[in-house]
């Protein structure tokens, strides 16, 4: 077990593939890891959020997973896992021998609860199995991305529903909805896949759609900087508001699998329904569609909670992020956040952020 440190120049909050790559360019730029830097995690273990995805999501159903930083020192890379193995295992067994490899300490199962400003940085407060923690830092890197913050729209009638309602986060497998109808809401990847994944299994499945899905010519999403999703994300954080939906931004990618779910047909979404009803959904016509699930793929939100007692939030409803940098406090960091919130983004933020890092702390005299 890594110790419990108390005073350090960086913390960084999470463990995903954001904060291990700004862990691994700190230390390529000569900080300690464990004494200068101290990696927080909530998780039971490596992995980030790829360890708590559902077990049937296999690497690259459609997105691209790219490598961390110096992987390749390792022998590693996703390009080349196996891709009939659950992601979740693949994703964090190679976290796992990166953290090691590179001895990056990650402090697990931290859960970071609060952060408040102090004379001189900020005191965290991380919950673990010996109770509450306090860490001072200089320099704080918030790297938490979004699983932990699921969003569900509210729509009429949804107390009323007699079935079960769950979001991607609550997914496990198809074998839940043996025989049952299912509606799945969502024009992301997540949906497409639980519709897969559910066919000949659930009795019928019905896709609903806030807005059309746009199937793109391409086999795969590769989120590179530059591209309208990220060029949209990046304006929204650099203006303090709230992140626009990343799937309205991208689109889907025609992977042979989802190419050939269109051909039969599975893959054709209804616009939303109006309410929902104790057993089923009301179309906007007034025909009905009886449900015993419904399941949200509707998206997260950037998990912030622990860190409201610095006031970062805009009128807006956003944090203003500009190269990963806050607006509102020059020592804090935001790794994987609006235009980094991808594997590729992830790591491109490791290296950008730690030499800001690096800077700060020399002005500092570190
Ligand atoms: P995460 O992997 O979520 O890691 C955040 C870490 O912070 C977690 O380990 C969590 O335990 C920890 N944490 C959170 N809150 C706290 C707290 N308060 N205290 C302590 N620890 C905390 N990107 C791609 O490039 N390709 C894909 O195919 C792809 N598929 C995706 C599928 C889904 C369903 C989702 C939701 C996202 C997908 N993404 C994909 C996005 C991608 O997973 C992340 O943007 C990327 O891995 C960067 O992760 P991260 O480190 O920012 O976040």
């Amino acid at each position: 077990m890594t110790d419990r440190p108390t005073d350090t120049a960086v913390v960084i909050i999470g463990a995903g593939q954001a904060g291990l790559s700004v862990g691994y360019f700190l230390r390529k730029l000569g900080l300690d890891p464990g004494n200068d830097f101290v990696l927080l995690d909530r998780g039971p273990g490596a992995g980030g959020a790829w360890q708590f995805r559902w077990e049937a999501l296999r690497l690259g159903y459609a997105h691209r997973v790219n490598d961390l930083p110096g992987m390749e020192e390792l022998g590693l890379s996703f390009d080349t896992a196996d891709r009939h193995a659950p992601a979740r295992e693949v994703v964090a067994d190679y976290y796992r021998q990166y953290e090691e490899h590179f001895g990056l300490q990650v402090v697990r199962p931290a859960d970071v609860t609060r952060v408040t400003a102090t004379f001189d940085g900020f005191a965290v407060t991380f919950d673990d199995a010996y109770g509450d923690q306090t860490v001072s830092t200089q320099v704080l890197v918030n790297a938490t991305g979004t699983w932990g913050a699921p969003f569900v729209p509210w729509y009429p009638g949804m107390n009323g529903f007699q079935g079960r309602q769950l979001h991607t986060v609550d997914y496990r497998d198809a074998e839940e909805f043996r025989g049952r109808d299912v509606v799945v809401v969502g024009g992301g990847t997540s949906a497409i896949g639980f519709l897969l994944e559910l066919e000949g299994v659930a009795g019928s499945t019905t896709w609903v759609a806030r807005r059309p899905v746009e199937f793109l010519e391409e086999q795969e999403l590769n989120i590179e900087g530059g591209t309208r999703a990220v060029t949209l994300q990046d304006a929204a954080a650099r203006e303090g508001l709230a992140l626009p939906s990343i799937v309205s931004t991208t689109g889907v990618p025609r992977t042979r699998r989802i190419q050939s779910a269109i051909d039969r047909g599975l893959l054709v979404a209804k616009p939303m329904f109006a309410s929902i009803e104790a057993d089923g959904v009301r179309w906007a016509d007034g025909g009905f569609q009886h449900a015993d699930a419904i399941i949200w793929a509707t998206g997260f939100r950037p998990e912030l909670r622990h860190l409201a007692p610095l006031k970062l939030r805009e009128r807006a409803g956003g944090v203003t992020v500009a190269g990963g940098a806050a607006y509102r406090n020059a020592n804090i960091f935001f790794a994987g956040y609006g235009p980094t919130a991808s594997t590729i983004g992830a790591s491109r933020a490791g290296r950008t952020i730690a030499r800001q890092i690096v800077s700060a702390l020399s002005a500092r005299g570190f």
